[in-house]
Order: structure tokens, then C-alpha cells, then sequence
């Protein structure tokens, strides 16, 4: 008998002996595990730290310049908001502890679920979604649901307009919904005539439209209040993709200008760190003729409704150990400084387009000539004129310090920017710096100056072991492919490897195991 401490109480624990096994003998492993050397290489604290730093290097993150990707908010992540994740009391609990065991997080949640209801307006929250794309997913069943409990199960049509995210569409479909594609204009918005179109074609099968805001041009939608009027005067129900909730919290809420569902990423807009896979969290926001539909769970009581769409996560709270990050974000900000930090993200985003718009047109604004958080920079023009590609600007930023923005996406041959409110002034201006001087490193090719291959972008990003070699051979010096600026001077981020084919490797998986050799015997 072992007996393992915990909260100040004894706890005894049944050693389990091998021979009582409940796998059967027939199911037991007997072949290795982890035999890769990476698991037997690093035996002290020391030798560990090193390798995880070595490995940390290599990645351009947060902790060296902006990450501008847009879409992606790559806002700051306080260190005062992520402390709480690791005491105890929310770290070494289980999800389906009795919740008279877990009041505190009960009362986390309660109060984290009317915070997020009071910023989109919604009469009920669900915390149980992982994902944005698990959030539409969920929201997409609630109103499955809802048609289906009014005798309306032929309700299965899904309008989605063409620049939404990937992950609309594939919700939709995991859903059991029909997609019909909705056409955008020239500015980026949603053709209304087309809506009006599909939406009164299907009317009789409509089950929602999927619609983000401001959208994924960058652009605050003008014909937002009539787009969900016309999907709610044909049956439908308005599904709002909030991962740019960014540039609305404390401005505006979904829910008072048409949505009757919407998620929030939580790991966008309410700072809990992303990229790299970790855990993030999509919880939904539904209006009251909605509410009786939302997620319950078989486990854990939780008073969910006859009616639920039952359980969309394995735990009833989805990833609820790293919520108090959000909840920090919110209590630290309060209802003043979140309309702060929007208005700040907005402010950004414009102070960029405006510095770049001579040097790199900007694709989509609104009528007044403004963007919304993110703004969408057009370089499809230096194909014909210098041959150069997207990636070529992307990588050679890499060289400047910068991680790239989003790149081909909503729009291909673009790059979509976005700062959110915690970058500074200095930073943004460095970013800007970075861009024009890369415009003048395209001029110079459009000029005959520079090689149309053998030049500064296509070659990027240069490592350290491309340019520190006996031999060089290239038309520019080592200088200006490593140390373009003064700030790279003082501060260089060194790109791992130099370019590689990302379409190749893509289609090519390469692991980085042992060699084939490793396997003779
Ligand atoms: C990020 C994003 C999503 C998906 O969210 P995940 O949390 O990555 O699943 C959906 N729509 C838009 C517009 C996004 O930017």
C-alpha cells in the first residue's frame, strides 16, 4: 500500500501488482517504447533545460517581435493571467470530481459564463467547446435542434459566404447541414442581392447563415443588421463566427444587431496562448429560444436540459483549467479598459494600413477608407513585376525579425496583417520600417538591379551557416541578407533553416526519426 498526499490528507492508493493486470495477457505490450534517443539522451534537469531552450530558439515567437497574423490575434499573454493555471487547487483536479469538491471553479465558471453574456449580449453561455471550429459545431447542432424540436428537421441549408474560414463549411457539413455558397462584391462584403437570392431560393430549407464580423476582409460588414434580417424573414437562423470579436468587445455585441449564436475564441481574443497546438477554448453564446439546446453532459450533473444536444466535449467544462486565464483578462481590464483595447487593436491595424498604403495597396476598407482590427495588403502586382511571390515576402520578413503574417488567406497572392492593441508604436514602426524596406528590395529587381532569382527574397531566409562560408558567390553581400536593419543588428533572430519548399513538404511527410539504417539488424 502507497499512500500519496494531498490537500493535507492522507489518501491511500492500491499498488497495483503487474501479475493482476486487468488488460488480458494476450493485449500486453511486450514490444519497446520510446526508443528514439531524444528519450534516453537528456538525464539531468540541466541537460533538459538546455535542449528545451535549443529547441525554443529555434521558434520566432512572441518573446522576440509582433506575431502579425491575421485571423490569429496574437495578443499578449500577462504572465499575471497565466500564474493561477498552475496553483494546484485549478491544476490537480479532475473534471468529473463531485462538484461539492469544486465549488471554487463552480463559481469561475458562473461568473466567467455572465462576463462573456454581458460582452455579446446572449441570454446563455456554454463552456464546453475546445475549438472556434468545435464552437460552430456546436452551435450549428443547437440550431439543428431547434428545428428539429418545431417540426422543421428539413431545415438543413447552411449559407455560407465565400471568405469565410475553413472551418465554417466543415462544420457545417460535420453538422448534417447542406453548404450553398454565398457570392462577396468587389469590396469584400456580402453580395446582398446573392444572399437575398439563395436565402428566398432555399427559403423553405433554410437552416442558418454563417457569417463573421467584421469579416474576414478586415472590413466591418455595412449591411450586417440587413444580412441577418433577411436570413430571419426566410426561416433561417444567424450564426455568427466570432474569432474577430477582437475588434468588438465593448463596442458592439452580436447578439443586438442580429446573431442568435456566436462563438469566442478564447485563445484569440481573451488571451489564452495558442499556436502550436495547445489548448484553447470556443465557447457559444445563444439567445434565449436557443438556451434549452445547449450542451449537458452524461457524468456530471449539470442540471442541462431535457432538450440538449447532450455532450459536444469529453469534459463538461471543456478545457477549464486554463479558463481563469480569460477570467484574469476580463477582471484585470474591467468593462473600461476592454473597450480600451479594442479601440487601441482598431487604431493599429489603420495606423499600418495608412503607413503602407503608398508602398503596398491595401485590398479591402469600408466606405470611410478604414479597416477594422486586420487589414489585407495586396502584393500580387510584383509577380508581373519582379517576380516575386507571397512566400518571397514572407520568408525574407523572417530575416528582418518578423514572424510573417497570414499569407494567401482569405484572399491568394495577400498577406493579412493584423497588430492587435499590445504592440506598441516603436513596434508597429519597426514592422513598417521592415515592409518598406522590402518594397525598395522589389524595386530594385524591377529596376534591373538585382538578379531576377539570385536576390534577397528568393533566397531568404538566410541562416547563419548560408552566410558564414569561405566561399560567396551571390550578387548582395552577407550584410544585407542578415543585417538589413540597425535593429537586427542588436537583436537578430536567426531563421533555423534557409528556404525550403513548403508546397513539397506539404505534400511530403518527412519524419524525423532514425534514419533507415537504424533499422538493419
Ligand atoms: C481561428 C478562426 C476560426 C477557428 O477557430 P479555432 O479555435 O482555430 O478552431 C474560425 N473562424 C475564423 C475567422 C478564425 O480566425
Amino acid at each position: 500500500m502507497f499512500v500519496a498526499g494531498f490537500a493535507g490528507r492522507e489518501v491511500p492508493v492500491a499498488a497495483v501488482p503487474l501479475q493482476d493486470s486487468p488488460v488480458p495477457a494476450a493485449l500486453q505490450r511486450t514490444s519497446d517504447y520510446l526508443t528514439h534517443p531524444v528519450f534516453k539522451t537528456y538525464h539531468s534537469e540541466t541537460e533538459l533545460l538546455r535542449y528545451l531552450y535549443r529547441l525554443q530558439s529555434q521558434d520566432l515567437s512572441l518573446t522576440t517581435a509582433m506575431i502579425p497574423l491575421g485571423s490569429c490575434t496574437m495578443k499578449l499573454n500577462a504572465t499575471a493571467e497565466m500564474l493561477p493555471v498552475t496553483w494546484p487547487e485549478f491544476a490537480n483536479i479532475h473534471p468529473f470530481v463531485p462538484l461539492d469538491q469544486a465549488q471554487g471553479y463552480q463559481i469561475m465558471f458562473r461568473q466567467l459564463e455572465a462576463w462573456l453574456a454581458e460582452i455579446t449580449g446572449f441570454d446563455g453561455i456554454s463552456l464546453q467547446p475546445n475549438a472556434g471550429s468545435q464552437g460552430e459545431y456546436t452551435g450549428l447542432l443547437v440550431i439543428r435542434q431547434y428545428h428539429q424540436r418545431r417540426g422543421d428537421a428539413h431545415r438543413q441549408v447552411c449559407l455560407i459566404p465565400e471568405s469565410a474560414h475553413g472551418t465554417n463549411p466543415a462544420s457545417a457539413v460535420m453538422a448534417g447541414m447542406k453548404v450553398v455558397p454565398v457570392a462577396c462584391d468587389s469590396d469584400g462584403n456580402i453580395d446582398i442581392a446573392d444572399l437575398s437570392a439563395k436565402a428566398e431560393k432555399h427559403r423553405d430549407n433554410l437552416a442558418a447563415l454563417m457569417v463573421t464580423y467584421p469579416s474576414t476582409h478586415g472590413v466591418f460588414e455595412e449591411g450586417i443588421l440587413q444580412i441577418c434580417e433577411i436570413v430571419h424573414a426566410n426561416g433561417g437562423q444567424v450564426y455568427m463566427d466570432g474569432a474577430n470579436m477582437n475588434a468588438q468587445v465593448g463596442l458592439c455585441r452580436p447578439a443586438d444587431f442580429g446573431a442568435d449564436v456566436c462563438h469566442l475564441n478564447l485563445h484569440k481574443t481573451f488571451c489564452i496562448p495558442h499556436g502550436g497546438g495547445g489548448p484553447g477554448m470556443g465557447p457559444i453564446g445563444v439567445k434565449a429560444h436557443l438556451v434549452p439546446f445547449l450542451p449537458g453532459h452524461q457524468v456530471v450533473e449539470r442540471g442541462g436540459s431535457e432538450t440538449s444536444i447532450g455532450a459536444v466535449s469529453a469534459a463538461p467544462w471543456g478545457s477549464g483549467a486554463i479558463l481563469p486565464i480569460s477570467w484574469m483578462y476580463i477582471a484585470l481590464m474591467g468593462g473600461e479598459g476592454l473597450t480600451k483595447a479594442t479601440q487601441v487593436a482598431i487604431l493599429n491595424a489603420n495606423y499600418i494600413a495608412k503607413r503602407l498604403e503608398a508602398h503596398y495597396p491595401v485590398l479591402y476598407k469600408a466606405q470611410n477608407g478604414l479597416v477594422a482590427h486586420e487589414c489585407i495588403l495586396d502584393l500580387r502586382q510584383f509577380k508581373k513585376s519582379a517576380g516575386i511571390e507571397v512566400d518571397d515576402i514572407a520568408k525574407r520578413l523572417i530575416d528582418y525579425g518578423f514572424h510573417p503574417p497570414t499569407v494567401s488567406w482569405p484572399v491568394a497572392g495577400t498577406i493579412m496583417v493584423e497588430p492587435t492593441e499590445s504592440e506598441s508604436l516603436p513596434e508597429l514602426d519597426r514592422f513598417c520600417d521592415a515592409m518598406i524596406a522590402i518594397r525598395a528590395e522589389i524595386q530594385d529587381i524591377e529596376d534591373g538591379k538585382a538578379d531576377l532569382q539570385n536576390n534577397l527574397l528568393k533566397r531568404a531566409p538566410h541562416s547563419a551557416a548560408s552566410l558564414l562560408t569561405t566561399e560567396w558567390d551571390r550578387p548582395y553581400s552577407r550584410e544585407q541578407a542578415a543585417y538589413p536593419t540597425a535593429w537586427t543588428r542588436e537583436n537578430k533572430f536567426w531563421a533555423a533553416v534557409d528556404r525550403i519548399d513548403n508546397a513539397y513538404g506539404d505534400r511530403n511527410l518527412v519524419c524525423a526519426c532514425l534514419p533507415m539504417e537504424a533499422y538493419q539488424e
